[in-house]
């Protein structure tokens, strides 16, 4: 009697362990490859060890008469597997809501069209950078953007296609600008870059760049008859730097925006340097 409830302990541990390969698994595909992943690999080599030393555990003891007081060590045996067992589906659980948040946290923030920041991240971010470039006497500059002749685009070849390049454009701009750098999406096909620790006359330097760049870039657009177009477009820019008079978010902002209408008038595919 006793040496079965024993071997059912232990048993019942060793269906645990087993169970627990299930989460294990789970959670070790939901990891990039690499040291954390490894060590949860390793978790699996430990559980496998369980399993094994559980089996060899019942062979041992089975059909051995004993005393009451062994059932002490596969009680323990037992618990030692819940405890395994809720450590396992705990860490699942808390990878997967990790994941869930920051999947949220990135939608929240980010234009799901062209998949650069959305204005709400713009103004948080402008806002603090302002703040940084003040408080720490540090450059800042931005690019405001705008695609010239844009509604020819939609109106030729559909808004399908129009939405394309708007998608297009930003993944080529954000190729090239640094990694610290940020491009958001100021309203509809206009776009703000932010150049931190960067002097007006370099970001002008980069706006002449992508300037280029997009005027040189062939952008392939399905029209609305179903037929492949190959298209050139080209983009206007206007320049602003944190300064003494530009020290606002919204100062800076405006004086980009005009340098912007400038680099319209004098003829577009241009760039326009605010105070230039
Ligand atoms: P300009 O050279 O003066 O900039 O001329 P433009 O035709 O580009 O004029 P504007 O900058 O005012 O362009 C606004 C157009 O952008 C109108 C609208 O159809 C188009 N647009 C805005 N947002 C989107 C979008 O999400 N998708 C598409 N396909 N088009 C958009
Ligand atoms: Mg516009
Ligand atoms: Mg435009």
């Amino acid at each position: 009697m006793i040496s079965f409830f024993s071997t059912s302990l232990v048993a019942i541990g060793l269906l645990i362990h087993i169970a627990t390969l299930a989460p294990l698994c789970r959670l070790v595909l939901m990891l990039p490859a690499g040291s954390l992943r490894n060590k949860w690999l390793f978790m699996g080599c430990l559980i496998a060890t369980f399993i094994a030393g559980y089996l060899g555990y019942i062979v041992i003891i089975w059909g051995r008469q004993s005393e009451w007081v062994e059932l002490l060590f596969p009680g323990i045996l037992l618990f030692g597997a819940v405890f395994v067992w809720q450590t396992i589906s705990l860490s699942l659980q808390t990878a997967a809501d990790l994941q869930r948040i920051s999947l949220l946290e990135s939608e929240n923030i980010t234009d799901s069209l062209t998949k650069v920041y959305n204005r709400r991240y713009l103004d948080r971010r402008l806002e603090e950078e302002v703040a940084r470039a003040k408080r720490y006497a540090l450059d800042l500059s931005i690019t405001m953007i705008d695609i010239d002749h844009f509604k020819l685009v939609n109106d030729t070849y559909g808004h399908q296609a129009g939405d394309v390049v708007l998608s297009e454009m930003c993944s080529l701009i954000k190729a090239d600008v640094r990694d610290l750098d940020m491009v958001a999406r100021y309203g509809g096909e206009e776009f703000l870059v932010i150049c931190t620790n960067t002097p007006i006359a370099g970001a002008a330097l980069v706006a002449e760049r992508l300037r280029q760049l997009v005027e040189s870039s062939q952008i392939e657009v399905t029209d609305g008859a179903g037929v492949k177009q190959i298209l050139r477009i080209s983009i206007s820019l206007g320049v602003a730097g944190f300064s003494a008079q530009l020290d606002s978010q919204e100062k800076l902002i405006q004086a980009a925006d005009h340098a912007l209408y400038r680099a319209k008038s004098e003829g577009r595919n241009r760039v326009a340097v605010a105070g230039a």
